[in-house]
């Protein structure tokens, strides 16, 4: 028996050697008339067939606009049906998707144009506070000036036009409306003999890695990488082409056009999108209206969704799967997604963009208690090492840094070699930065990231576990702890406290909640009371914004 911290994921389900637009085809002759797409904001459904009709209208367009295999195309937009057309339309001619998060302002936008050398760019008009066209406007005078298609701008010389979803953008852009016309002088031989061309290998998808941590990084993916990924994400729960999903997830992230698209399409799932971006009410709507039996979500939207006020006026019991994942899911949380919201079935995934998503799943067989304490086992067809600051694999029950290897790593970060070589080993392991301990039967619990580990007065601390003991506080809803500096100990903790609504205690009534029941070093020097907590788009928690905002509250206290 090996006991080292290493495990393989069952390979008797072959992976799919395809690219993602064979793989559309193949699911449009098999499930035509069932549904594939329902965008209930824009009051839009789709048959497979339909589906098919747009996605194929608007690929010839792309052929059109002389898009070549190869070439980048972003996406700038909130959820909407026009993303995913536009995912599966670009996957057909070989362009690669390069997905922008709808919250980027002008220079994040013009950092992941330039970087990514886009030659069109596909977006939105306006969503909350981002004004696309205006900011567009400013990065590109000159947009208004020429025809589109022969953008010539000194800032993006690579990028040749624009196209807005919008019927009203202002001269300059080609309109979404005048694609499917362009798309008409194209015969449909000519994309079925550019889709005969593509090979599953190539790339197909850049992601820029979310902002936890440094300067945005491309994740380039192939159709191998993300096709598999969603075919062994949907396999996990056992979709077949009877359920229906809802994706409140952000497309742009992984977790919405990998695990969610790419997981139905797989399958013949129908795709629920409740709104452009989360709201819980919508998303609870969208369950019991759509007659929903998966539902996807990172923690804090699982949170917002049980906390809801009107919860209880939606009838969520057609819902039997989903999952939760993207960060660490919180234990109390866990058991009420099962309890109240009807997912007797609900799993963990964890996984990061680099590994397309997904490399470790609790299984539909996992008991409560492994689904509640870990992220499960190895995915099918992939790898995974725990090992120690030298290299080595590490035994088990011993925390170490977690490592993932097989068809689900990237093909690198896009023209940045010196990070690909830094976060990819030459045996392709991808270092994933967690902390990480695997258990006898192999399934993984995350402790926390490398950069998260606290060490006070010589103490290692993972906030992780202080994190799960306050949420065993009923006036608790969220709890995140982190370590600030500290001239005795070296660092101490704060920890960051959302209250369930209409509940809140005492400042003093939690310290000795912690200091009856978890050991001294652990319990937080410091309380922070708090509606939200700093975090990206996809749900990532910002520890280092919190713990800027906490050195400096700390340093004026002081005085
Ligand atoms: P991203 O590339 O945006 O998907 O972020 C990947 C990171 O999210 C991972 O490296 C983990 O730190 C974190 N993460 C993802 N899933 C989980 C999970 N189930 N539990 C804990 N952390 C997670």
């Amino acid at each position: 028996m090996n006991h080292l911290s290493y495990t393989r994921g069952p390979q008797d389900k072959p992976l799919l050697a395809m690219t993602v637009g064979a793989a559309f085809d193949a699911t449009v002759e098999l499930f035509a008339a069932r549904e594939a797409l329902v965008v209930r904001h824009q009051q839009l459904r789709y048959t497979w067939a339909e589906l098919a009709e747009v996605v194929n209208g608007i690929a010839r367009a792309f052929l059109a606009l002389g898009l070549r295999p190869g070439d980048r195309l972003g996406i700038w937009a909130p959820n909407c049906a026009q993303w995913c057309i536009t995912q599966f339309a670009s996957a057909k001619v070989g362009a690669v998707l390069v997905n922008i998060n709808p919250a980027y302002r002008v220079n994040e936008l013009e950092y992941a144009l330039k970087q990514s050398g886009c030659r069109w760019l596909v977006c939105a008009d306006a969503f909350k506070t981002s004004d696309y066209h205006g900011m567009l406007a400013d990065l590109l005078p000159e947009l208004g000036q020429g025809r589109p298609g022969e953008l010539s701008s000194d800032r993006l010389p690579e990028l040749r036009g624009v196209i807005s979803l919008s019927d009203t953008a202002p001269t300059g852009f080609l309109r979404w409306s005048q694609l499917e016309p362009l798309g008409r002088g194209i015969a449909a031989a000519e994309l079925t003999e550019r889709q005969a061309l593509l090979q599953f290998d190539e790339p197909i998808n850049i992601q820029y890695t979310s902002g936890t941590t440094g300067f945005p990084k491309g994740a380039t993916l192939s159709h191998y990488n993300i096709l598999n990924n969603g075919l062994m994400v949907g396999d996990s729960l056992g979709l077949t082409e009877n359920d229906r999903l809802v994706i409140p997830v952000p497309l742009y992230h992984c977790f919405g056009m990998v695990m969610g698209n790419l997981g139905c399409l797989t399958h013949g799932s129908t795709m629920i999108y409740p709104a452009p971006s989360f709201e819980p009410e919508a998303t609870l709507a969208a369950v019991a209206e759509e007659k929903a039996t998966a539902l996807y979500g990172v923690p804090t939207m699982f949170i917002a969704e049980l906390d809801h006020p009107t919860r209880r006026d939606f009838d969520l019991s057609s819902l039997r799967t989903g999952i939760m994942a993207g960060a660490t899911c919180p234990i109390e949380v866990m058991r009420r997604v099962i309890d109240e919201m009807h997912m007797a079935e609900v799993q963990i995934a964890y996984g990061m963009t680099e590994t397309s998503p997904v490399s470790l799943q609790t299984g539909p067989e996992d008991d409560l208690e492994t689904r509640v304490t870990t992220v499960g086992r190895t995915q099918p067809h992939l790898e995974s090492k725990i090992i120690d600051g030298d290299g080595r694999i590490v035994p088990r029950g011993t925390i170490g840094e977690l490592c993932t290897r097989g068809y689900s790593v990237m093909l690198g970060y896009w023209n940045n070699p010196q990070a690909t070589s830094e976060a990819i080993s030459p045996a392709r392991w991808m270092l994933t930065g967690d902390l990480a301990e695997m258990d006898e039967a192999g399934n993984v619990r995350i402790v926390g990231r490398s950069k998260d580990m606290i060490i006070r007065g010589g103490e290692n601390i993972y906030p992780r576990e202080i994190e799960e003991f306050l949420y065993t506080h009923h006036a608790v809803a969220d709890a995140q702890v982190i370590g600030i500096p500290d001239e005795k100990y070296g660092e101490e903790l704060v920890a960051w406290v959302k209250f369930h609504p209409g509940h809140s205690v005492a400042e003093d009534e939690l310290r000795t909640f912690c200091k009856n029941a978890i050991a001294h070093f652990k319990v937080p020097r410091h309380f922070r009371f708090c509606d939200e907590f700093p975090m990206t788009v996809t749900g990532k928690i910002q520890k280092f914004r919190m713990r800027e905002i906490s050195m400096e509250e700390v340093r004026s206290k002081r005085g």
